[in-house]
């Protein structure tokens, strides 16, 4: 379920073994802009599921450089100049996509949106204050406004050069410019297995291989453990969506400093005006409730029962020093993630650095964003991480066949790793409840009728499929 839909077009497998310079593994914004500036017609893309089905599909679409209080995080985790140096990456990037949505003549309902921060705790207005004085330091023009909607806050301040747009319109069309460019993409194509052998990748999918002299995973957390160890350089932050009907457009989009996050924008069709709530976003391994999750947007946003068109939840890696991850991992092995909720002008900016890094070109930003860093947050942070991947484990493996719902009895375990789940119609679907990423227990997610992995976000429906990553596999019973 998404409220951004795309045309559909004739998709196509992969049905032989192909030799290529570069694979791109994931058909998401950050795969299909990485092929866009590689423009290279010996490169190609795999998909697992469909194009723009992982993360891009349940995004906000935000295109804007004010993230919450994101540089005075960054500030106080590493340093000013690096703050700057991502603030500047941040503008340039979002101006780098209208570029290219200009250029492209993309219609993907661009429309210059107004942003806004703000606080509704008292106790955080110098915390506002404070980031709000980075941006004017560094020539940002930012200025103190209230919020266009009657929304609880002690302050807001405001940029106007950003945007919104429809992601999925966007991927569409990317699509069709990579095709016309001859660039492959194959869909319904996992990689499955990676070797190194004289000095090229062999990539396996189930029936096939792909050879590649490089390769970049643009697959959102990566699925493999090493070399990056991503459980112990970041979480994951779950946020619920509830898409409303509204009664007329507002062109604006905000976002709270403090936690939880709650965060709105419109869109409109010519049909119907839609509005955007976000809300609840909390760290996956401490809070598995996703109906006391899409309460909590519902009593947030005061949104009548009625006006609810959908309902579904979204994941995103947080990094610990909240800079992006982009760079190469290995010899001839690249990633771009850890976007912490910012992909849009993120991953521009990751296809910019990777087609520099594999182009052999210098890159300003290669450096600050290396994947591999090291810096204070991952000291100061590595306990937070060690306890939250503990207690997701252990709570896991206790709450896996709890129901949330008292009164309804949607499933029930056989043995300790089989889960049912009964549909509506009184159906039985069995599935094995241990992600296969790192084992642990999976919950049974009854708003979105899927089984959600608490540890490091897999989700798989109800028949077993692997529907998100990490995860590699698939939960069916043989
Ligand atoms: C609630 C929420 C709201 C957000 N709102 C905003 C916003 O307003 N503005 C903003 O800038 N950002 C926002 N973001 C962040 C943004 O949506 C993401 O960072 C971005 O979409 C990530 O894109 P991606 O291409 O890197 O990953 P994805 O879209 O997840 O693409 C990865 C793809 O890789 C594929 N894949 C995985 N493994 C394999 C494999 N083995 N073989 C082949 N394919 C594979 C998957 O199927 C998937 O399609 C938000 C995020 C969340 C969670």
């Amino acid at each position: 379920m998404s409220l951004w839909k795309k045309e559909e077009y004739k998709h196509i497998s992969l049905e032989n073994d192909i030799e290529v310079n570069t694979l791109i593994i994931g058909g998401g914004l950050t795969g299909l802009l990485t092929a866009y500036y590689l423009n290279n017609k010996s490169s190609c893309i795999v998909e697992a599921r469909r194009v723009g089905s992982g993360v891009t599909k349940n995004t906000t679409a935000k295109i804007t450089y004010l993230q919450e209080r994101i540089y005075t995080k960054i500030s106080s985790l590493t340093n000013k100049s690096k703050a700057r140096i991502y603030l500047q990456s941040q503008v340039e990037s979002v101006k780098d996509l209208i570029n290219l949505i200009e250029k492209e003549k993309i219609d993907c309902d661009l429309v210059k949106t107004p942003s806004y921060i703000f606080t509704d705790k008292k106790s955080k207005l110098s915390k506002l204050k404070e980031e709000v004085y980075f941006l004017k330091k560094n020539n940002i023009e930012i200025s103190k406004s209230s919020l266009p909607i009657n929304y609880k806050n002690y302050a807001s301040y405001k940029v106007n050069d950003t945007y919104t747009f429809n992601p999925l319109k966007f991927l569409t069309k990317l699509y069709e410019i990579l095709q016309n460019r001859n660039i492959k993409i194959y869909e319904q194509t996992k990689i499955i297995k990676i070797k190194r052998e004289n000095n090229k990748y062999i990539c396996f999918t189930e029936n096939n291989k792909i050879i590649a002299s490089n390769i970049v995973f643009a697959t959102n957390y990566p699925y493999f453990l090493f070399p990056l160890l991503m459980p112990l350089k970041s979480h994951l932050e779950k946020s619920h969506m509830i898409i409303t009907k509204y009664p007329k457009y507002l062109n604006f989009s905000c976002i709270n400093i403090n936690k939880p996050t709650y965060s709105t924008r419109f869109y409109k069709t010519n049909n119907n005006i839609y509005r955007i709530c976000l809300g609840s976003s909390h760290n996956t391994s401490f809070n598995n409730n996703d109906k006391k999750s899409f309460s909590k947007v519902i009593n947030e946003f005061k949104i009548q029962e009625k006006d609810i068109i959908m309902e579904y939840s979204n994941t995103d890696i947080i990094t610990s020093d909240y800079m992006p991850l982009i760079g190469k991992i290995k010899e001839s092995m690249y990633i771009s993630c850890g976007y912490n909720t910012w992909g849009m002008t993120n991953s521009i900016l990751g296809a910019k650095i990777i087609t520099d890094l594999i182009n052999k070109k210098e890159n300003k930003y290669s450096k600050t964003f290396n994947p591999k860093r090291i810096n204070k947050s991952n000291i100061i942070k590595l306990p937070y991480y060690i306890l939250s991947n503990t207690y997701s484990y252990i709570t896991s493996k206790i709450l896996k066949n709890k129901s949330w719902y008292k009164n309804i009895k949607t499933h029930y375990k056989i043995g300790n790793d089989i889960s049912v789940y009964i549909d509506e119609n009184g159906k039985e679907h069995k599935v094995k409840n241990k992600c296969p990423h790192l084992g642990c227990g999976l919950i049974f997610n009854e708003v979105e009728k899927c089984w959600d992995c608490p540890c490091h976000s897999s989700r798989f429906d109800i028949d077993g499929n692997c529907i998100k990553g990490p995860s590699n596999k698939d939960i069916k019973l043989k």
